[in-house]
């Protein structure tokens, strides 16, 4: 099938009318991405979104667009609430998948071989990384996962796991509102004992260094400066999350008839917002972004500890204050222009615009950071949406996004090949071989992808991150 993109403004591009599209579908590319964009699959995958019930224009593609289950990573689709579906697919398998940055008052300079190498050893003896590791802490194993899945990050905050300010400085507060154990299965339950861990491949605690500040005013707001080492940790809701998204993509592409949906693909499973299984899959869901949550702020926790270890430093000398954590998949109820609609956000990071009622005070006046990883070998991006924001639905993109499938670069790559491709950086890993899709020269060019919303005139730069040592999954 082939799939025409117009060309309707600066990296812009809109898809040309396909199956039953109700919406129009825009996706954000620069002429570079452009030529190398090879990924119809993905646009089918687009126009299948417009075409559901209550969707509402226009479908977006980021730069970073990649194909994925139902909806493409690096999508996001709007309904409206009253007349519109919720699609647990397009939500994302990993529910609450999303990144926090926290800075110190550490020189990156400061940091020798020696000491991030034993700052890693410190933080790995805590936080296990890969697939199914469960925490080894019982404290978390054993909590109480009603309270968490209800009260998220605040949970373990109140009981010491954090500075009291984290709060306010975690989208929704750390607590996504609807949540309900009660929608969640047993399944799902079981596999809830993986707080304070990363989870596979693409997951990962970074030390990094600021490598250039754009925009000094809003970066001090932040609490960044040049040379600062800087912590990104990113990870979501583990088995716990991926269960509830296996169980409610069956039970919607079960009930789909039932409300009369035709779905356009499997992945793309949805139900009436306002239907049993449309309210119970957000009140579960809620329960996995608010484990998320909570599972971030534990190993900020468990991080802050390795630190105060190595370095023999107060935490108050060090710093690792919590500067934001972003979603970059969930589905949310959000106004706008005058309606109330849920944003779905798959491989897509929310950023509000300065003067947004829904910014922490204290980001009202910058509009709130919104963390961009790049790769381990490259760089990561903060950036702030600008004024006109509004028209992604307040989003930009989550990553670089995949330019090769897992397949592809396992295939192509060797362990050689992607050990001098970090140039330096540390890398713990179980093994090289298991990480060669996550290579960098596997993901677009960051500062590419990132160029691409700047000169759309979506988003602005405020800083960019360099890593120093990192731990995958
Ligand atoms: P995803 O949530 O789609 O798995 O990953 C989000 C983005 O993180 C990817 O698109 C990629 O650009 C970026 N990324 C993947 N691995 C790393 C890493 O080790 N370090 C950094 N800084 N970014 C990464
Ligand atoms: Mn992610
Ligand atoms: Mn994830």
């Amino acid at each position: 099938m082939n799939f025409n993109l117009e060309p309707c403004g600066k990296n812009r591009y809109r898809l040309s009318p396909y199956g039953d599209m109700q919406v129009e579908a825009l996706v954000f590319l620069s002429p570079k991405l452009k030529a190398q964009f090879g990924e119809s699959e993905a646009l089918k995958q687009l126009a299948d979104a417009a075409s559901l019930p209550g969707v509402v224009s226009p479908v977006i593609g980021m730069p970073d667009i990649h194909t994925g289950f139902g909806l493409p990573i690096g999508g996001v689709m709007a309904t409206d609430s009253k007349t519109g579906v919720v699609s647990a697919g397009a939500v994302g398998m990993d529910i609450n998948c999303g990144v926090r940055l926290l800075r110190t008052n550490l020189e990156a300079k400061s940091l020798t071989t020696g000491k991030l190498e034993k700052l890693l050893a410190a933080i790995e003896k805590r936080v296990p990384s890969g697939v199914g590791k469960s925490s080894l802490y019982r404290e978390f194993r054993e909590a109480d996962l009603e309270a968490v899945t209800h009260q998220g990050a605040a949970y373990f905050i109140r009981r010491g796991y954090g500075f009291p300010e984290d709060e306010a400085s975690i989208e929704a507060g750390g607590a996504l509102p609807g949540a309900d154990l009660k929608a969640v299965s047993q399944q799902a339950r079981e596999r809830a004992d993986q707080l304070a861990t990363i989870g596979g491949g693409n997951h990962f605690i970074e030390i990094g260094e600021v490598e250039k500040v754009f925009l000094p005013e809003v970066a001090s707001v932040m609490g960044l400066q040049e040379g600062q080492v800087t912590i990104l940790i990113h990870t979501g809701s583990r088995g716990f999350g991926h269960q509830i998204c296996t169980d409610y993509s069956a039970r919607m592409a079960q009930a789909a008839s039932k409300y009369g949906i035709r779905l356009p693909s499997k992945g793309l499973a949805a139900a009436p917002i306002d239907s049993p299984e449309g309210r119970q899959y957000l009140a579960a869901m809620a329960c996995a972004a608010n484990f998320a949550f909570a599972n971030r702020q534990l190993i900020t926790f468990l991080v802050r500890e390795a630190f105060e270890e190595v370095l023999k430093l107060s935490l108050e000398e060090i710093g690792l204050e919590l500067v934001y954590d972003v979603a970059h998949n969930i589905a949310k109820f959000e106004e706008h222009k005058g309606r109330t609609l849920l944003v779905h956000r798959k491989g897509a990071t929310r950023a509000l615009p300065a003067g947004h009622k829904e910014n922490p005070a204290r980001y009202l006046a910058t509009g709130h950071p919104a963390i961009i990883p790049g790769s381990m070998g490259t760089a990561s991006y903060v950036v702030i949406g600008t004024e006109r924001i509004g028209e992604t639905f307040n989003s930009v993109n989550h990553g670089a996004g995949r330019i090769m499938s897992r397949k592809k670069a396992k295939s192509s790559l060797s362990p050689e090949e992607l050990q001098e491709s970090l140039k330096g950086v540390l890398l713990r890993a179980k093994n090289l071989r298991s990480l060669l899709d996550e290579a960098p020269v596997a993901y677009k060019d960051i500062d590419e992808v990132v160029g691409t919303l700047v000169d759309a005139g979506l988003t602005k730069p405020v800083a960019r991150l360099k890593p120093l040592a990192v731990i995958k999954g």
